[in-house]
């Protein structure tokens, strides 16, 4: 029988009539003649409440139990997703990630998937099983411990499943009803996509998009899955949602599809460093190590043999960027003046493959933010993306200046 996917994020069975209606509408494609391979979210606020009483418990955790904790969420989710299937009649069974077993790498809280071995499941579809309900965002490692995906994972097991199960699509359900122009909890302007193509989204993604994991849409492109994004509370015939898809099949797009923010970024500089070959080397080799994520850099023009070095990280990896920064001016590998931290910015960024053949796309965007007095402190660009970093407090104002600015306003 053909294999469709459908995965149903937090808010989605964030409770027991919410799982009931997301129930309903597996019903539907199982009566259409499809198995069902149903992922599931924790219910909303679960996960965060977990990682918090991780977090409280001990601040620099152990990751092996983080994943532990973290990944229980899920279980629940399943077990009751199983349960209201039965009760509508529909032969279901839930399936934790060792069950499957979905192998993972040991790279724990951040785990990528190596292997999901099908005979299992595909044994149980044989015997009668109509609906597999998979817990999303978990596995297990070589050592044989659970691990997690990262943040919003599911939607990562969910593509992943459809590409080894050769599914016919990968369905992915949550609280808005598609891909917009920028997320429309943000802008009331943001208009709803009917296609978008796989490098728009991957970079929208990994911009600060939640609305997909950047590895699920990595794994959709590379497998050709098609993905669908759409919403979970509504069941007429419009609810279509937006198709993720190769750029061939888009017929006309505008020059920038979308706008995205990611608002918990920080600017670290270090001031005064001697500018002489290998220092940035000797910088960025030990945040590396210590597992921080350095997005942007900026290196100023230098004076009397040295320079400022400016880089961009999450807020939250700060701390961990002083710390590696302090340990190589002792041991004498770097020697800067002062390391000045600004944790109030936030990115903003433009996207869309039409910016690869216009001129003109960058001096707009720069145009539009000036236009409401807002301060560019770093840039960067690539072909299909640029990105700024602005003072936080300004992030909305950005995002609707852009979104004006390219004319991504619903008609
Ligand atoms: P789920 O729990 O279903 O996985 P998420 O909260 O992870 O849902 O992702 C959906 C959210 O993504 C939306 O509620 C929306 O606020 C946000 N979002 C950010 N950017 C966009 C965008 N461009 N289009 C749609 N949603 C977006
Ligand atoms: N529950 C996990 C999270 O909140 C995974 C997911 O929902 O995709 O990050
Ligand atoms: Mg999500």
């Amino acid at each position: 029988m053909p294999v469709l996917v459908m995965k149903f994020g937090g808010t989605s069975v964030g409770s027991l009539d919410r799982i009931k209606r997301a129930a309903k509408r597996i019903g539907v494609e199982v009566a259409k003649g499809y198995d069902v391979i149903v992922i599931v979210s924790a219910m909303s606020g679960k996960t965060n409440e977990l990682v918090g009483w991780v977090n409280e418990t001990s601040p620099l955790y152990d990751a092996r139990e983080y994943d532990a904790v973290v990944s229980s969420g899920e279980n629940v989710t399943a077990g009751l997703m199983a349960l209201t299937l039965q009760e509508m009649d529909i032969p279901a069974r839930s399936w934790q990630g060792w069950q499957v077993p979905l192998k993972t790498t040991s790279a724990h809280a951040n785990a990528r998937i190596e292997e999901i071995p099908t005979d299992n499941m595909n044994a149980k579809f044989g015997e009668g099983m109509r609906v597999a309900v998979v817990a999303g965002f978990q596995g297990i490692s070589p050592e044989g411990r659970i691990t997690t995906l990262g943040r919003g994972g599911s939607d990562t097991t969910a593509v992943a499943f459809a590409a080894a199960f050769e599914a016919e699509r990968c369905d992915i359900y949550t609280d808005v009803d598609g891909v917009y122009t920028t997320d429309p909890r943000i802008s009331d302007k943001a208009r709803k996509l009917d296609k978008i193509a796989f490098e728009e989204m991957l970079e929208l993604a990994s911009l600060g998009a939640k609305v997909l994991q950047t590895r699920s849409v990595e794994l959709a492109m590379r497998f050709g899955v098609r993905l669908r994004v759409l919403s979970s509370f509504e069941d007429n015939d419009e609810n279509f949602g937006t198709l993720v898809c190769a750029e061939e099949d888009i017929m006309e797009s505008n020059v920038v599809a979308g706008v995205a923010y990611s608002r918990d970024e920080a600017k670290v500089t270090l001031v005064s460093v001697a500018d002489r070959p290998g220092i940035a080397a000797a910088i960025f080799g030990p945040l590396s190590e210590a597992g921080v994520n350095v997005d942007m850099i900026v290196q100023n023009i230098s004076e009397d043999g040295r320079t400022d070095m400016t880089f961009s990280c999450p807020t939250d990896q700060v701390a961990r960027a002083e710390a590696a920064m302090l340990a190589s001016k002792e041991t004498g590998e770097i020697n800067y003046h002062d390391l000045v931290a600004d944790t109030d910015v936030a990115k903003i960024s433009i996207v869309g493959i039409g910016m690869r053949s216009h001129a003109g796309v960058a001096a707009q965007m720069f145009a539009a933010l000036q236009n409401e007095g807002i301060n560019i402190k770093v840039i960067t660009t690539s072909e299909i993306k640029i990105s700024v970093l602005v003072d936080r407090k300004y992030m909305e104002l950005a995002v609707q200046a852009l979104h004006d600015s390219f004319g991504l306003e619903k008609s």
